[in-house]
Order: C-alpha cells, then sequence, then structure tokens
C-alpha cells in the first residue's frame, strides 16, 4: 500500500524525491497515540534515500537559485494559501499523528505554519534586501546569497509547525532542501510535500525522506553534498549531529530542550500567575519552552499553590479531537515510559507528589495526568532533566538573588515566564536570566522578526527575522568604490 485515507484524504507512504515517490525496501509502522491504532506503514529511508534525495536536491538548486526571490517568495506565497486552504486536513491528521489538540491544531498551530511560510515568502518578495553600508564613499553592498542544499531533521511534538520555520527562510534564501521529520510523526510532512507540487515549487527543491534518526538522519547529517543542517530536537542528539557535521564542517542551527522557570514574585498577580502556570501542562507537557520549574516567593507560595490546584482540577484529559479536551496523550508509548520513569525514580526518592504521578488509569494507553512535583530534593534529576511531559515541580525563593540563581542553575537556558506585578522589578530580573526568549506575564506570544533560540545547552543560533537568513544564506559583503567607472 502506497498510501493511506486520513481525513478523507491520500497521504502517501513514501520518500518524496525529485518530485516523485520513491518506496523502501522496508518499513516502519505508525500509530496513533490517540488509542494505539494502526495508521500505517512508512518508507524506512537510510543512506540510499539520502543520497537519493541530496543529489535531486543539490540538481534543482542552481535553477532555484536563479530563479530569484521574488519569483520564488511568490510560489512561497502559494504554499502558504494552500495551507491555509487544508488547515482542517492538516490539523486532523497532525492530531491522529501525534496526538496534540485538534482545537489547538486547528485555530492556533496550523494557521501559524501558514504564516511561517508567509512571513519569509514576503521578505522575499521584497527581494531579500538588506541594508547597505557607506563607508568613504564605498558602498558596502550586503546580500544574503542561496548557500546550496539546506537538511533540516525536526521532532514530533509540533511537526510540521516547527518544519516550516525551517523550510520558509531555507526556499525563501534560495536553497533547496531535505527534510527528515520524525519517525513517530511523518504523516504532515508527507501531505505538505503534495502541496508544495501543487504550490509550482519545481522538483527536487523540497524532499522528505522518512525514518529512523540514526538511519536516514546520520548520513544525512554527515553527507559532503549539504551546505546547512538544521535540526530541531533533543541534546543527545544534537550533540551526534555536532560530530557528524563536523567532519565537512558544515553550519548548524540547533533548537533544543529546555528545564525552564516560571518565576512567581511576591508582587505577581497570583491569579495570572496560576493561569500561566496550568498552561504549561499544554501539549501534554511536550513543550521545549515550557516552565516546567515553577519558582515562588515564599511569601506567596501557599496562595499560588491553592489557586494552581483550583485550575488544574477544572483541567480535562481526554481525546484530542473532543473539543473539551485540555490535554491530550503522550506521543508514543516509549515516551510515556521515560516519563514514567522519571516520576517513579523522584517517588522512590520520597518526592512530595501533590497531585498526578501516575497514568490515567480512566483512559488507559498514554495518557499520563498532570503531575507537580512540591520541594524536590535540589539536584535530583526530576528538577534538572527535561521530563518532556506533564510534570512540573515547584519550588520556593526568598529573595531574588535565589531566584535568579535557581533559575540560571540548570544546563539549559531556552526560555524562562516571570510573573510581576511592578515593570521595574520584571525589567531588573529579567536583566539577569540567561535565556533565548523571556516572557513577562503572558507565555508563548512572538513576533515572527524576532529571534528564538537557546542559550547554554539550549541551542546554537537563532530562529526568526534576519537570524534565519544569516543562517540559511550565505553573508555576502560586496564593496563598490566610488572611482574606477568609465562611464
Ligand atoms: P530527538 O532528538 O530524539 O529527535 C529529533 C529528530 O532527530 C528526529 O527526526 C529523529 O529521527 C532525528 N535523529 C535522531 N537521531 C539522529 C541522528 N543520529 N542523526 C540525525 N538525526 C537524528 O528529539 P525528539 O524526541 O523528537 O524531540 C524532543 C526534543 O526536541 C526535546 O528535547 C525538545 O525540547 C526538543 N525541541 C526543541 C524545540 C526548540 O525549538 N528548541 C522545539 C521542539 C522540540
Amino acid at each position: 500500500m502506497t498510501s493511506i485515507e486520513v481525513a478523507g484524504v491520500q497521504v502517501d507512504t513514501r520518500h518524496y524525491i525529485g518530485g516523485q515517490r520513491i518506496a523502501s525496501a522496508e518499513t516502519f509502522t505508525n500509530t496513533s497515540p490517540i488509542d494505539g491504532s494502526f495508521l500505517g506503514e512508512f518508507a524506512r529511508g537510510g543512506k540510499t534515500e539520502v543520497d537519493l534525495a541530496v543529489e535531486a536536491a543539490r540538481k534543482a538548486f542552481p535553477a532555484w537559485r536563479d530563479l530569484g526571490a521574488k519569483k520564488r517568495g511568490e510560489l512561497l506565497e502559494n504554499l502558504a494559501r494552500l495551507i491555509e486552504e487544508n488547515v482542517e486536513t492538516l490539523a486532523q491528521i497532525e492530531t491522529l499523528d501525534n496526538g496534540a489538540l485538534l482545537r489547538s491544531h486547528r485555530r492556533g498551530v496550523m494557521p501559524r505554519a501558514a504564516m511561517n511560510i508567509r512571513f519569509f515568502a514576503e521578505w522575499a518578495q521584497n527581494e531579500l534586501k538588506h541594508e547597505d553600508f557607506e563607508t568613504r564613499g564605498h558602498t558596502n553592498k550586503v546580500s544574503w546569497d542561496p548557500s546550496g542544499v539546506a537538511a533540516l531533521i525536526t521532532p514530533w511534538n509540533a511537526p510540521l509547525m516547527l518544519a516550516t520555520w525551517k523550510i520558509g527562510p531555507a526556499l525563501a534564501a534560495g536553497d533547496t532542501v531535505v527534510l527528515k521529520p520524525a519517525e513517530w510523526t511523518p504523516m504532515s510532512a508527507s501531505f505538505f510535500a503534495d502541496l508544495t507540487k501543487q504550490a509550482g515549487i519545481p522538483d527536487g527543491v523540497f524532499n522528505v525522506v522518512f525514518g529512523y534518526g540514526a538511519e536516514a538522519g546520520a548520513p544525512l547529517t554527515a553527507h559532503p553534498g549539504i551546505a546547512r543542517v538544521s535540526f530541531t530536537g533533543s541534546v543527545p542528539t544534537a550533540k551526534l549531529i555536532a560530530h557528524a557535521a563536523a567532519d565537512n564542517l558544515t553550519p548548524v542551527s540547533f533548537e533544543l530542550g529546555g528545564k525552564s522557570p516560571l518565576l512567581v514574585f511576591e508582587d505577581a498577580d497570583l491569579d495570572l500567575a496560576a493561569h500561566l502556570a496550568v498552561e504549561q501542562y499544554d501539549n501534554a507537557g511536550q513543550v521545549c519552552l515550557s516552565g516546567t520549574r515553577i519558582l515562588v516567593h515564599e511569601a506567596v507560595a501557599d496562595e499560588f499553590a491553592a489557586k494552581f490546584a483550583e485550575k488544574v482540577a477544572a483541567v480535562k484529559q481526554g481525546d484530542p479531537r473532543d473539543e473539551a479536551t485540555d490535554i491530550g496523550p503522550q506521543v508514543h508509548q516509549k515516551h510515556f515510559e521515560r516519563i514514567r520513569g522519571f516520576v517513579d525514580r523522584a517517588k522512590a526518592e520520597g518526592a512530595d507528589i501533590v497531585w498526578g504521578g501516575e497514568p490515567n488509569d480512566e483512559l488507559g494507553g498514554l495518557y499520563f495526568k498532570p503531575t507537580l512535583v512540591k520541594n524536590p530534593r535540589p539536584g535530583s534529576e526530576i528538577v534538572t532533566a527535561e521530563i518532556f511531559g506533564p510534570v512540573l515541580c515547584m519550588q520556593t525563593f526568598k529573595d531574588d538573588d535565589e531566584a535568579l540563581e535557581m533559575a540560571n542553575g540548570t544546563e539549559f537556558g531556552l526560555a524562562a515566564v516571570v510573573v510581576s506585578g511592578n515593570r521595574e522589578h520584571a525589567e531588573k530580573v529579567t536583566k539577569n536570566l540567561v535565556a533565548g526568549t523571556i516572557w513577562v506575564n503572558c507565555f508563548f506570544v512572538r513576533d515572527l522578526r524576532a529571534p528564538f533560540g537557546g542559550s547554554k545547552k539550549s541551542g546554537i543560533g537563532r530562529d526568526g527575522g534576519t537570524w534565519s537568513f544569516d543562517f540559511y544564506a550565505d553573508v555576502k559583503n560586496t564593496v563598490f568604490a566610488p572611482t574606477g567607472w568609465k562611464e
């Protein structure tokens, strides 16, 4: 079987290489986290398919580069429109595949995927203009030139949306692309590949190879024919990719994990703080940015905890296709067991589990209850490691210095949430927080022109706005003298 019917459309289970669908001798099984049901057998790519895809992308590169930014922008605009027209289909496909809420996919995630493509399409339609600089009558003309083939490796927690952060700027900059989506969630990338064809993006400009990280991801990142590696995923995988890319000195961009703090200060609006705390359970905790370490000023800790408990009691766990559901299942049995392992080990250490701490037996399957661990042992894994599930910790601090020491006290630096009612205080604190993104009295809002990425082990480089082009394009400075012209 080469395709499966999902949400009333056919989703091809083969790679998309050079505009053609290509099967592999072997396949891997894709199931739905909602109920374990079988979704399809997808082509299991390896070095052979990666070589084919890189070759197709290299072949397509000169014409795509020479098409010019404006024309590329028009084709990407078509693609953005097609995503918008297919929001419902994409939302259903993604929810079946990764178990995240259908209503979020419909109203937030898929429209945002279209916006990501449109944002970079607009830059391209404006011919990717960069600022020029004048010095002693000489013009320094700065350009973003296409760099070649971009290898994109993506995770399963927001598969298509995260891929479009990379695909948009790479294609707009004039690079061609080989995408390797996560093996637990291949479906949206396959349907998206069909949309690129409908949008008029030439064959070979966008390619998808399915398969496992070690089999398809590893040869892609080590390939001498690629110009860039952009990876979103975990720190251990990033280390493997850094080694693989080192041989060819291929530039890498890494968006990695986090263990972000959510700081509730004495002067905070505690209702708002409780609201923001509950949001950290979104997508069943499978959000890199989640503020999983709640740090509360000791003077307001009890009042905050009571308000938080009240809000958590109203959270409904269930089928992610149900409009009333707030939290769905974990993505995969292996990931579910990993989360359970963290919680069980914390329990064995005597951790204080305030709520949750176990699978939701009423629902069965991959549903793990929203969990709160109070006052974990400092330095224990539950408070230092990224769990990537609905497991939050709560600790108290006595003053700003201690809050900052705790907040900055992990190997990560992806994000932070600050809740404070005093602007001066909030500004002082944010200055000393080490994080790529800090939200003050809010969460999850970002202008696409602003940078996104992590400090410390949470990443290398930044996505968004000009930062994306600085990575995907070759930045060139051509200096024109005022003299020497014959005309
Ligand atoms: P992962 O590192 O296990 O896998 C990510 C991707 O890498 C998958 O496509 C996988 O097949 C591939 N891969 C695995 N081994 C590889 C190898 N040796 N060579 C090349 N590719 C390989 O991560 P995951 O479990 O899919 O995703 C969860 C992680 O992603 C978490 O750490 C989360 O914080 C992080 N994440 C970060 C961001 C961000 O923007 N910072 C966003 C979402 C997720």
